[in-house]
């Protein structure tokens, strides 16, 4: 299985639009990150793990000449905005599957409504087949996905495992029984925001400790704020075997 890290800011993106921040300024192409996102691939799958505003960018990027499907973690902006950009592939593949909770998929429905008309539906629309995830694991080809539970604040979002390796975003509470579904990973990818504590969001350190307690033999950080500091010198910081993803990272499962 190969990884690749599309995007790994929070839901401004770094820079920030007009900041002057230290970080939003740095040269450093490990300190720019685009939306968060993930393209998985196995077999002959190519999957994304949601789809934000910069979709369209980490697509071309990334010399994506194909997507199966885009598995959402839930419905905000940095996470969804990227529909549209379907378009390409819906052309070439035809409908493209999409999974997220009941409640993401009727959040989409509102948002690109011209995707989901069914009369009179524009020739330029792209189209999709709906999979709702429930909890339950479901199977895309030989492999088991099993969505993993949280809250982001109040909402409820999905994580999802992918055989060795899971990739939790937007998280900032894991109920014990739902972390119990990540024992024996090789990676694990999971939020850290900034040092600061924040609502919605795990800190660095509630991200260190959520690792801790899962054990697997590799982290990466990711979903990002510019208030986190330079890539090079948080990375240094951070303990064994514990990353700061950056985009366009790719690693193999
Ligand atoms: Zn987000």
């Amino acid at each position: 299985m190969k990884v690749t890290f599309l995007g790994t800011g929070t839901s401004q993106g770094i820079p920030v639009i007009g900041s002057t921040h230290p970080v939003c300024l740095s040269d450093n192409p490990k300190d720019k990150r685009l939306r968060v996102s993930v393209l998985v691939e196995w077999d002959n799958y190519s999957y994304v793990v949601d789809c934000g505003p910069d979709f369209r960018q980490q697509m071309l990027r990334a010399n994506c000449e194909k997507v199966d499907g885009i598995i959402f973690t839930h419905e905000h902006a940095d996470h969804v905005m990227g529909l549209d950009d379907i378009r390409p592939f819906f052309f070439r593949q035809g409908n493209i599957d999409i999974y997220g909770h009941q409640r993401v998929i009727n959040a989409l429905e509102r948002m690109f409504a011209y995707i989901f008309e069914t009369e009179n539906k524009y020739p330029g629309a792209p189209s999709v087949n709906e999979h709702y995830v429930d909890g339950t694991p479901f199977r895309i080809g030989s492999l088991e996905v099993v969505p993993i539970d949280g809250l982001h604040n109040t909402l409820q979002v999905y994580g999802y495992r992918f055989d060795k390796f899971a990739y939790l975003t937007d998280m900032k509470t894991v109920a014990d029984s739902e972390m119990k579904k990540l024992q024996n990973l090789d990676v694990l990818v999971v939020n850290a925001l900034r040092e600061e504590p924040h609502l919605s969001h795990f800190n660095l350190e509630e991200a260190l400790n959520f690792i801790e307690k899962v054990k697997p033999k590799r982290a990466y950080l990711t979903h990002i704020s510019h208030h986190m500091g330079f890539h090079d010198e948080v990375q240094q910081k951070l303990p064994e075997n514990v990353y700061l993803a950056y985009d366009n990272l790719q690693i193999t499962i």
